[in-house]
C-alpha cells in the first residue's frame, strides 16, 4: 500500500470495502475518481452523505424513504384497499418495474427464520394488522419469497389475518416464462401445476 499518497490509500480501502470489490477493483475505481472532473467527484461525495442522511423507512409502508411518509404511500391514485406483502425494500421495485401493481407496499424487512433467530416480532408483521385495523384493505397480497423462509412467512401471515374479513392471496409460483420443462425441479413443476389454470 506504500506506492500511494496517504489521500489515495484512503480512497482504495474505502473502495475495498464495499461487496465484491477487490483491492484491484478498488485501485481502478479509485484512479477513475481521481480522473473525474472535481464537480463530478463533489456530486459523487455528496450523494452518499445526502443517503447517509435522509433515507429512513416509510412510517405506513417501511420501504426507503426521503421524508417520513414514501411517494407511493403519499400517491392518492394508488389503489389503498390492497396491500402486497413483500420481504425487501429491492422486491416492491422489482414489482413497481413491473407496473402489475397499483395498490400498496407493505415491507416486512426479512423473512421468518427461527434456525436464525427471526421471529415473528423481529419482522414488521403486526404492523400488518394495525394498517388493516386503520385503512380499508379489502385484500392483502403475500409475495414473499418462494424459499422455504417464506413460504412460512406466509403460512404465518395468512394464519394470522385469517379472523379479519379480507381477501388473502399468494403470488404464483411455476415456471418462469421461456424456461424449458426439462430443466425444471420438481418442487417448482409440483406448484406450476397446482397452479394451473383454464384457457378461456
Ligand atoms: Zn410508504
Amino acid at each position: 500500500m506504500g506506492y500511494y499518497p496517504a489521500s489515495l490509500t484512503g480512497l482504495i480501502e474505502n473502495f475495498a470495502k464495499l461487496p465484491g470489490v477487490g483491492f484491484k477493483t478498488a485501485e481502478r475505481l479509485a484512479m477513475h475518481i481521481l480522473k473525474m472532473p472535481y464537480n463530478e467527484a463533489s456530486y459523487f461525495s455528496e450523494s452518499i452523505i445526502e443517503v447517509k442522511k435522509k433515507i429512513r423507512f416509510c412510517a405506513e409502508c417501511f420501504c426507503l424513504s426521503d421524508n417520513e411518509i414514501c411517494a407511493i404511500c403519499a400517491n392518492p391514485l394508488r389503489n389503498n384497499s390492497t396491500l402486497c406483502i413483500v420481504e425487501q425494500p429491492a422486491d416492491m421495485i422489482v414489482i413497481e418495474k413491473s407496473g402489475a401493481f397499483k395498490g400498496l407496499y407493505h415491507i416486512l424487512g426479512g423473512a421468518l427464520s427461527p434456525m436464525d433467530g427471526i421471529m415473528p416480532n423481529d419482522i414488521k408483521i403486526k404492523e400488518i394488522i394495525a394498517r388493516i385495523d386503520k385503512n380499508k384493505i379489502v385484500e392483502v397480497i403475500i409475495a414473499t419469497n418462494t424459499n422455504a423462509e417464506g413460504e412460512s412467512t406466509a403460512d404465518y401471515i395468512a394464519t394470522i389475518l385469517k379472523s379479519k374479513k379480507i381477501k388473502i392471496s399468494r403470488i404464483a409460483s411455476g415456471i418462469p416464462v421461456g424456461g424449458e420443462l426439462k430443466y425444471i425441479d420438481q418442487v417448482t413443476i409440483k406448484k406450476a401445476l397446482d397452479a394451473r389454470y383454464v384457457i378461456d
